[in-house]
């Protein structure tokens, strides 16, 4: 569906949008990758939108990105005799491996690797970091703790433990059990939590075995720390900005949001901002000022995507939280400074052929009035590289792999069109220029460049740019093959 914007719009859904004619208005209304949250719902559920989805797509022949987000290790304490105990600052209070129900003395956080790793000085955060304690002592099945900040704690609330490199699975049993069952549904992107290192998202990658893009969540300060290595094995990134501003001082959040972004454009992944992007649009039908400023800053900086969590998934209102973001980005994207900062922060990357390609594809689409760049993309990455220039005019990628452009909904303004198999350069240059007709992109009398690799169907061989009319009859009388 063609947009009037570049930046793409992730939905996630959940009860609030779980029906055809909603998530049929969502996509409408913006949204271009729809996320499927496995930390809430479960097989039944999930095997359903996901089937409203491509029903969807199919109706509106045009690619719509599937994004699943496997809930990974999540620390919980486990339960209390009374509703809810206070933990008052000043305290002690100890975590043990007894599974006994807690009281305001103490509570079971039945995870023997967390004893094991800790540390004295080491912060545990619960509640969403609402309560804060410091480890006293430790031993090999308890942790003795003081309350620093407190606050009411209650069954099975998260913990967080920002200091320590936790030795935890990257993937727990529930997260196995959900990687193959949303990779049998067909999902594009797979989504990881609370990545620590490298190590993680190859593990997850021997099992995902191509079924999926792989991303990984940057929501622990240990994948802040290792995020170069860990951007190296994953096809795109999640700046998660929820669990990070419980895991880090909360105003550590946008300097790293910033670098993240940058280093993803430069790295041609996809790079996703997240999390309370429009909170209070889960209960009121207007934005804050704060939070449209907060969208047009990712968007200002160069993120491929902003999203929606609850807003979308359990928010009275998932379409307009939807329309507002869009809003945002059209009026943004329009703005002569937000050229001035995609510009000046590009990175002229000259390491291959495709890579000056792609830099005199746009270089030319600004000297001329050529209306749109087309790349014939099997793997995607002419069309992800093509993106990270940021070009002034829209990216059409041409592909016959559907899983190409499914994927390629969540880069910065890739427009895919599905297409036959090509294989000779003549034939491609009218495919394309018969799209960008048809899809509204140019008129007869426009011309646009296009890119691809010859022989076609060999990845990594982007060597052809062609300035050519969108009139095919002159693209007969001139053309060789
Ligand atoms: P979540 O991840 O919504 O799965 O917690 C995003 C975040 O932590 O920001
Ligand atoms: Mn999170």
């Amino acid at each position: 569906m063609r947009r009037l914007r570049n930046v793409k719009i992730v939905a996630t859904l959940g009860p609030a949008s779980n029906d055809y004619a909603t998530i049929k208005a969502l996509h409408e209304t913006g949204a271009d990758v729809f996320r499927l949250n496995m930390s809430h719902g479960d097989h039944d559920e999930i095997r359903e939108r996901h089937r409203i989805i491509r029903e969807i797509e199919r109706e509106l022949d045009s690619p719509i990105g599937i994004l699943a987000d496997l809930q990974g290790p999540k620390l919980r304490v486990g339960t209390f005799a009374n509703p809810e105990e206070e933990l008052v600052e000043g305290q002690s209070f100890r975590f043990d491996l007894n599974e006994a129900e807690g009281d305001a003395t103490r509570v079971c956080l039945p995870h023997p690797e967390i004893f094991k790793a800790l540390e004295a000085d080491a912060t545990l955060l619960v509640n969403d970091g609402k309560i804060k304690l410091r480890v006293v002592n430790h031993g090999a099945d308890f942790a003795d703790c003081v309350v620093v900040n407190g606050g009411a704690i209650s069954n099975r609330k998260g913990v967080n433990v920002p200091d320590v490199l936790l030795p935890l699975a990257a993937l727990s049993d529930k997260d196995r059990a959900d990687l193959e069952f949303v990779c049998g549904l067909g999902v594009d992107w797979l989504a990881l939590s609370f990545v620590q290192r490298a190590e993680d998202v190859e593990e997850a990658r021997a099992l995902v075995q191509g079924r999926a893009a792989v991303l990984s969540k940057i929501e622990k300060p240990s994948a802040v720390k290792s995020f170069e290595e860990i951007l190296a094995v994953s096809d795109g990134i999640m700046v998660a900005r929820g669990d990070l501003g419980v895991e880090l001082p909360v105003q550590n959040v946008p300097p790293i949001q910033k670098r993240l972004v940058r280093r993803c454009r430069a790295a041609a992944k996809p790079v996703i901002v997240a999390t309370q992007m429009l909170e209070s649009m889960i209960e009121s039908p207007m934005p804050t000022r704060a939070e449209v400023s907060d969208v047009a800053t990712a968007i200002y900086e160069g993120a491929d995507a902003v999203m929606l969590s609850a807003e979308s998934a359990a928010g009275d209102y998932p379409i307009e939280a939807v329309q507002t973001m869009s809003n945002v980005a059209v009026e943004v994207e329009g703005d002569p400074t937000y050229r001035e900062i995609i510009e000046s922060s590009r990175v002229a990357k000259r390491e291959s052929v495709a890579d000056g390609i792609v830099a005199a594809a746009r270089e030319i689409a600004e000297t001329t009035d050529i209306k749109a760049i087309c790349c014939f993309t099997q793997s995607g990455t002419t069309a992800l590289l093509t993106a990270r220039e940021r070009p002034r005019v829209p990216i059409i990628a041409m592909t016959s792999l559907r899983g190409t452009a499914r994927r390629l909904a969540l880069s910065w303004g890739t427009n895919c069109i599905m297409t036959g198999e090509v294989t000779r350069f003549k034939q491609a240059v009218v495919n394309a220029a018969r799209s960008a007709r048809a899809a509204g992109f140019a008129g007869a009398e426009d011309q646009i460049v296009v890119t691809a690799g010859v022989p076609f169907n060999v990845p990594g061989t982007t060597n052809i740019l062609r300035v050519a009319p969108c009139d095919e009859s002159l693209i007969f009388a001139s053309d060789p093959e």
